[in-house]
């Protein structure tokens, strides 16, 4: 896995795969090593792959930056103060 732009801390970093469910003992030492992130157990939501500076969700494939600004909130614009 090469290095991708983080959409979030824009460090350039090796996204690691998140395991979900019950770990296996080799889960847990390649967890330890920052190799991969345990997730839990639902993997519903979860991402599939993570930056290992901030967390937050990457897609290998690159698409994450256009798929983060259209998931961006539209509608929650900043209200100015009445009055
Ligand atoms: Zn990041």
């Amino acid at each position: 896995m090469k290095a991708l732009p983080c959409p979030t801390c824009a460090l350039h970093v090796k996204p690691v795969r998140v395991t979900y469910g019950l770990p296996t003992l080799e889960a847990e030492q390649d967890a330890a090593d920052g190799r991969i992130v345990l997730g839990g157990c639902d993997p519903t939501f979860g991402p599939e792959f993570v930056c290992p500076e901030c967390g937050s969700e990457i897609d290998p494939d690159g698409v994450v930056a256009s798929r983060v600004a259209s998931r961006a909130p539209a509608s929650e614009a900043p209200k100015p103060a009445e009055g």
